[in-house]
């Protein structure tokens, strides 16, 4: 009887242990509340956009938006160690915020009304416009050559949109998950082009890989205003970023972050645009 008393007490404090054990691994994983302590931040990024948001070889992340978002995370109180980046593809994008699977998306995310039914945006900090990647030799000059041809694209991104609404609705679209996939349908012949950010296609276009082999078609097709997504009525996130999206401007490491990721690609970027000032 007695015996059995101590194992009960034993077993009840192996529980409690393993209790506090389980309590202090769960604040590891904050996906970032502000203040940060020893806590991690989860943020949305591209993984296979060069120039912008890409993952490479060597495990490490590189690119404008990692940049802007290392930036942002460090006026928020994170150090670049703390930062956790998580892939969001376009399509993933307001169900990875609504999820709560990360504290911000900065993934070349353009706002538009439609998506602010969804997330809430801090920004702008880029404006980028649509275009068209083709083979060096290609014909194809303007939006109308598209008719009939097969194009590609990504699911979930106003660049499929765009086209499908008022930019080539005849063209033969196709759309796949990321761009690297639809860069290797155009470098195999299987597209006769690709479409979306003059940003992003400008720094496909300059990869080693596919030097001289294509070309931008240089049309402004779209206005693209780049914003940091948050969750839904996180308005206090919102305007902390907009802070510190302020004071990257100001600082100059805006236009640090601009030449080190855009200048490799020759890509003519336009001006630091406002927050909150949101081209049509
Ligand atoms: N900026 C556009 C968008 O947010 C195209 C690029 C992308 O798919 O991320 O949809």
């Amino acid at each position: 009887m007695k015996l059995r008393k101590v194992t009960v007490f034993a077993t009840t404090a192996l529980v409690l242990s393993l209790a506090a054990t389980a309590c202090g691994s769960s604040d590891k994983d904050d996906s970032g509340s502000g203040s940060s302590g020893g806590s991690k931040i989860k943020i949305g990024i591209k993984f296979d956009q060069p120039g912008l948001g890409l993952k490479q070889p060597d495990g490490t992340y590189a690119g404008f938006d990692v940049d802007v978002a290392t930036y942002v995370a460090g006026q928020l109180g994170y150090k670049p160690a703390q930062i956790e980046w998580v892939e969001t593809k376009s399509a993933d994008r307001e169900n990875a915020l609504a999820r709560g699977d990360v504290k911000f998306i900065a993934a070349t995310y353009s706002i538009n009304d439609e998506r602010k039914k969804k997330v809430d945006f801090a920004g702008p900090y880029l404006l980028a416009h649509q275009d068209l990647l083709v083979k060096k030799d290609s014909t194809i000059a303007k939006a109308t050559d598209l008719n009939g041809k097969n194009l590609c694209s990504v699911t979930g991104s106003t660049s499929a949109q765009n086209i499908h609404d008022t930019i080539a609705p005849k063209a033969n679209l196709r759309e796949n998950s990321g761009y690297s996939e639809c860069i290797a349908a155009l470098q195999s012949g299987a597209v006769d082009a690709v479409t979306t950010d003059d940003s992003i296609l400008a720094g496909f276009a300059a990869q080693d890989k596919f030097k001289g082999q294509f070309k931008l078609a240089g049309l402004k097709l779209s206005n693209e205003n780049y914003g940091i997504g948050v969750k839904k009525g996180d308005s206090a996130t919102v305007t902390k970023i907009n802070t510190a999206l302020e004071k990257m401007v100001s600082s100059g490491a805006w236009k640090t972050a601009v030449t080190k990721n855009f200048g490799p690609a020759d890509y003519k970027n336009e001006p630091a645009p406002k927050i909150g000032d949101i081209v049509k």
